[in-house]
């Protein structure tokens, strides 16, 4: 599997005792399929697909290696033969492929979302009700042998390997850092003796396991929390686990609670990969650099310019489980690249529901929405390109229909190409490049400023109608004044003053003050982007900086910016779980006004005139130079009823099916689904 355009990515990694067959690592996700024994097959599945498409290495979801460890209580742990006997259908079906795959050994110390948890010290973690207990020195002994006991579980299941988590705040982590181990005795009070715990589970580990099993270590090579770790102590921790007898080491970048964002959209593409790059300067074992790389031309950037000798992807390979197999075909632009949204991966194992994929509703599924080819070509009319009937006209044409899209616009992406022009958001064009690629490819044939009619849909087989929405706008007295204008007005280029109110606080209003405060000047570099945040790059931190945090220097905003609703209290609290909290702080940062609770009174030459509560307390204007409506939108369906009339049922599917959320998540799910069923 070479190709000239990739030489290291697609390169074999010889690791003395057994090669990977290139540079690509599935890194760890927890796809809550791990917790439950009845969902081992669609693990295996999900897994053997991943390893089908060419990834060289598979790493699980985190499994625990005794009930302390658990997430969540009666969580995926790893304690018991008949567990690992269980285990051998997963690494059967990814050997069969090819592949290879470790076992993540991951005890969550006080992220542990139960009353067992246990900790370096019992200090409570912002993010997590439960105060964890200090764990006796008997029972860090104790925890030890369980790693150990879990290894060779894990080698009894068939695995490769382990990969021991000791990164992301976890309880390894947590012994490391000062933040949270407070101890005094044989494990905290110094830099060495903190390291003890984990290089000693690496070294019994080992022991236990013998030469051929590979063991991975993944440390946080950047914390992002106060009295994290310091960059000497991170190069000691890596010099340590070496010596232990760790195989590779895998990047971790900050703790679950740390307030700089590591792997949202906003953040720079390879953000992190001095870190690793620094790391490996002092081992000599293969260090895998991590987080916001999704395409094989930054992979195969990495390899070639740094010291890292892997790259590590997880959501890419749910959103794309074939990316190597494109890479080596040199078919870069078939790759459905990951746009970092987290909707239906990291959000959904927060609720604890099966992780998938935005992009490709078919991860965490694969033994449920199958696509295999069709029995009876049909000629299908898909009218409306944005999300829902860009997924449903690829797929129909994939598995063999006659496909014709009718897009009214210029262009294809719909509420993709008003996300594409958000700041932090750029990445949505990968998704537009992806279905413009797919639908030539698939002979999809695109009629672009077409407005599709009843007479002409009446020749085709199945009509699907996928034309989405239009923006409501209020009944605001004064809402037709020349100083309102719609969010797609808005991100579409009409002229905007410095001044501006947005109506409506979803997630299209967070969207749409980023733009407003943001200058329109590129996306911000990575140093920039470092600086908003207050992240720094651990090797370059001044010596006595713990945990990599400096003072944060936002850009100055671009515009004033009121950002406003009629329900009261916090703002942004259907955002999802784990980006919400980066748009709130972002727009903090910028000095966005919320306000909430406010009744719109009018709108005239003054600007707007808000007043709050029933009682209509406290009435003023904001003397705005624009107000810009988010308030939601309204199902665009006018074909419907004329199609019905002439005896044609057509397929509704995505935000002209349901405006009420207009949810990429839902309309490229229900696209997939209907063209499964053709
Ligand atoms: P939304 O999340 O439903 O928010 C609509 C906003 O408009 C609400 O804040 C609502 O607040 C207000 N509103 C509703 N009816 C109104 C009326 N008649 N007059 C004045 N205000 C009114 O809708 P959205 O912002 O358009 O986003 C749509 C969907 O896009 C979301 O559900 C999300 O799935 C997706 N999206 C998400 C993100 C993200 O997470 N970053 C970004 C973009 C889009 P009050 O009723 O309190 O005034
Ligand atoms: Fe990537 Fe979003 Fe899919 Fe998660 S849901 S894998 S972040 S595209």
């Amino acid at each position: 599997m070479t190709t000239p355009s990739y030489p290291n990515l697609l390169s074999p990694l010889d690791l003395g005792f057994t090669t990977l067959r290139n540079r690509v690592v599935m890194g760890s996700m927890h796809t809550g399929l791990e917790d439950r024994a009845r969902d081992t097959d669609q693990l295996a599945a999900y897994f053997a697909e991943r390893a089908r498409g060419g990834v060289g290495l598979i790493i699980t979801g985190g499994y625990a290696p005794n009930r302390t460890g658990w997430l969540l209580p009666f969580a995926a742990q790893m304690v018991s033969s008949s567990e690992a006997k269980r285990h051998r259908r997963i690494t059967a079906a990814v050997h069969d492929e090819g592949g290879k795959i470790l076992l993540q050994v991951l005890h969550a110390g006080r992220y542990a979302y139960h009353p067992l948890s246990v900790s370096a010290s019992s200090i409570k973690a912002p993010i997590n009700p439960f105060r964890p207990r200090k764990l006796s020195s008997r029972g860090v002994e104790d925890t030890i042998v369980d790693f150990v006991r879990c290894a060779l579980l894990a080698r009894e299941a068939g695995y490769d390997g382990v990969e021991i988590m000791g990164s992301e705040g976890y309880l390894l982590n947590q012994f490391l850092a000062p933040r949270t181990n407070k101890r005094t005795d044989a494990w905290g009070g110094t830099p060495e003796k903190r390291r003890r715990m984990p290089v000693e589970i690496v070294r019994r580990t080992r022991e236990a396991v013998g030469r051929d099993f590979i063991i991975c270590y993944r440390m946080s090579m950047a914390d992002y929390v106060d009295q994290g770790q310091s960059w000497d102590e991170i190069v000691a921790l890596a010099t340590e686990v070496e010596a232990a007898g760790a195989t590779i080491i895998n990047t971790g970048i900050g703790w679950h609670e740390a307030r700089v964002p590591t792997i949202v959209t906003s953040v720079p593409n390879s953000a992190f990969v001095d870190v690793s790059n620094a790391v490996a300067e002092h081992v000599g074992i293969p260090v895998v650099a991590s987080n916001r790389i999704n395409m094989p031309q930054s992979a195969e950037q990495i390899l070639s310019d740094g010291r890292v000798q892997l790259v590590s992807m997880a959501r890419p390979l749910l959103s794309d489980p074939d990316w190597v197999r494109k890479a080596a075909a040199d078919a870069a632009d078939e790759i459905n690249t990951c746009i970092a949204c987290n909707q239906a991966c990291l959000d959904h194992a927060f609720v604890h529901k099966t992780v998938s994929c935005l992009l490709n509703p078919r991860a965490g599924h694969e033994t449920k929405l199958v696509l295999g080819p069709t029995r009876r070509a049909r000629r299908v009319a898909v009218v409306g390109a944005g999300p829902a009937g860009l997924s449903a006209a690829v797929t129909a044409a994939e598995r063999g229909h006659t496909v014709t899209l009718f897009e009214a616009g210029a262009a294809i992406g719909g509420q993709f190409d008003l996300a594409r022009r958000i700041p932090g958001k750029e990445e949505f064009n990968e998704t537009i490049r992806y279905y413009t690629t797919m639908l030539a490819k698939h002979g999809v044939q695109v009629r672009l400023n077409t407005r599709a009619d009843v007479v002409e849909l009446a020749h085709f087989d199945d009509v699907v109608l996928a034309t989405g929405v239009v923006p409501r706008m209020p009944d605001i007295p004064g809402i037709d004044h020349a100083m309102v204008l719609s969010y797609t007005e808005a991100i579409l280029g009409s002229p905007i003053g410095k001044s501006v109110a947005v109506v409506g606080a979803g997630g299209i209003g967070f969207d749409v003050s980023e733009f407003l405060v943001t200058d329109e000047s590129p996306a911000l570099n990575l140093k920039e982007w470092k600086a908003e945040w207050g992240a720094l790059n651990p090797p370059e931190a001044p010596q006595e900086t713990r945990g990599a945090l400096t003072e944060p220097i936002p850009l100055p905003p671009a515009r004033e910016v009121f950002l406003l609703q009629r329900t009261k209290g916090p703002q942004g609290r259907g955002l999802g779980k784990t980006t919400g909290w980066v748009h709130r702080a972002s727009l903090k940062a910028k000095g966005v006004q919320q306000l909430s609770g406010v009744n719109y009174e009018r709108i005239d030459d003054d600007g707007l005139h808000i007043s709050f509560g029933k009682d209509r307390s406290d009435p003023r204007v904001l003397a705005v130079d624009n107000v810009i409506i988010c308030a939601g939108q309204e199902s665009l369906r006018d074909l419907e009823d004329g199609l019905r009339r002439i005896g044609i049922d057509p397929h509704v599917i995505g935000g002209a099916d349901v405006a009420a959320e207009i949810d990429a998540k839902r309309a490229i799910r229900q696209g997939t689904e209907l063209a499964a069923k053709l």
